[in-house]
């Protein structure tokens, strides 16, 4: 099962969640307010850095080891 990085704005809590199925939101374990999920923050940013070699992340999409750019 993929694990999915949520955020929740309302509190500032970050969690991260397993997920059978892709999840846009998710209820925060904090305050219950509506989490936006969000990309692996080790994937963040421009892909200036690293090198890309890093695990297999793919710094083009959004997937991971997805070996098609
Ligand atoms: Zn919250």
């Amino acid at each position: 099962m993929p694990l999915y990085e949520f955020y929740c704005a309302q509190c500032k809590t970050k969690f991260e969640e397993l997920c059978a199925a892709s999840r846009e939101t998710l209820s925060c374990p904090e305050c219950a307010a509506e989490s936006k999920r969000v990309l692996s923050t080790f994937r963040a940013g421009r892909g200036a850095a690293g090198g890309g070699a890093s695990s297999g992340g793919c710094s083009g999409c959004s997937g991971k080891n997805c070996g098609s750019c």
